[in-house]
């Protein structure tokens, strides 16, 4: 069994509470057909990227990785003070060309060999990966093949650190928080399967939780300068949803490969937080289902007031009516407060 993708990875790192989300990642269902055969009703409004955005990430890579990497590697050297024109590069692009399965598994083994080679101190590899394949563990037999836009090479620590290239501008040094924050979480899942890779040869401790953003400049296909972060957030985040994704594999494994996971998708626990309207394709649905509780009414309403309580019961309290329990006491005033704030606001 495999994860569908990194993507469904991040997925379930952003709720790893919820098992339905998780069980669609584990079983590589897409969502935009769960939502179908689930509510029998297509599905309503745009689902994946967007051409346009596709492509300007394709040119974006191309442009980095032409002529032997000079661009990637001249945007690298000015950050990280290696020499551009001596810095050794292997594109598994031109390498070991394809994405089939038999190219996957070359490359994979490839990427392997030179993490072994690291074991043994031995740093005539590539200091430049393109398009590596580094094997993520995420259930016993499960094994999901992550593909960094790069693994970068630090001789101090005698180790790659990961590296994604996106085509988000970068203006007065600052990123979109969402388009940062899925590129964090993609670097976070390369963190993982790397140290796993080491970990099999004992360097396990040379892989830090950190990665190399290279985004676009404001001009043209041209990389602003590439950073290094910490990323510590991203791959804890990504080791709870590794931990999710086992457990929800368990259960899926009694589940025959014929039938469809909408027949079953009610014994998955959901958990509705303010991302799921965000990252989730039946936020709607969700939505709907706990429609009457204050988990509707976003993360914050729902720790202070209690997730399950009726939204009945929570436009009682701002009207005043007398608290029954400890929980409502506690935050009744603060209720009481917010309903004059509204009305003074004329909402
Ligand atoms: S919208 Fe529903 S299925 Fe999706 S993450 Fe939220 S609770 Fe889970």
């Amino acid at each position: 069994m495999a994860v569908g993708g990194s993507r469904g990875l991040i997925r379930i790192s952003k709720n790893p509470a919820c098992e339905l989300q998780a069980a669609l990642a584990v079983r590589g269902v897409k969502e935009k057909d769960f939502y179908e055969r689930y509510t029998g009703e297509p599905f309503p409004g745009e689902y994946g990227e967007r051409q346009s955005a596709r492509r300007r990430g394709t040119m974006f890579e191309q442009n980095l990785h032409k002529d032997g990497a000079s661009v990637l590697r001249k945007a690298l050297a000015s950050s990280f003070g290696q020499a551009a024109a001596g810095m050794s590069v292997l594109n598994f692009d031109e390498e070991i060309p394809g994405t089939n399965r038999k190219a996957r598994l070359a490359r994979r083994d490839k990427t392997l060999q030179f993490i072994e080679r690291l074991a043994q101190d031995d740093l005539s590899v590539p200091a430049l990966l393109i398009q590596p394949v580094l094997p993520l563990s995420v259930t016993e037999t499960g094994v999901h093949y992550l593909v960094p836009d790069f693994l970068l090479l630090d001789t101090e620590e005698r180790i790659y650190v990961p590296g994604e290239e996106k085509s988000f501008i970068v203006r007065d040094n600052v990123v979109d928080r969402a388009d940062m924050d899925g590129a964090r979480r993609q670097a976070g899942a390369q963190v993982v399967g790397l140290r796993q890779a080491a970990n099999r040869h004992g360097i396990g401790a040379r892989v830090r939780n950190r990665a190399v953003f290279v985004f676009a400049s404001p001009y043209g296909l041209s990389p602003a300068r590439p950073v290094q972060e910490s990323i510590d957030a991203e791959v804890h985040e990504i080791e709870h949803a590794l931990r999710t994704a086992r457990i929800v594999a368990e259960r899926l494994a009694t589940l025959p490969a014929d039938k469809g996971l909408e027949t079953v998708a009610d014994q998955y626990q959901r958990h509705f937080t303010d991302e799921c309207v965000r990252s989730c394709v039946l936020s709607d649905v969700c939505a709907r289902e706990c429609g009457t509780s204050a988990r509707l009414l976003g993360d914050s309403a729902a720790d202070l007031i209690g997730a399950e309580t009726p939204i009945e019961r929570v436009y009682e309290l701002m009207q005043g009516l007398e608290p029954t329990n400890e929980r409502e006491r506690q935050v009744a005033p603060r209720l009481v407060m917010l309903s004059g704030v509204m009305q003074d606001l004329g909402v």
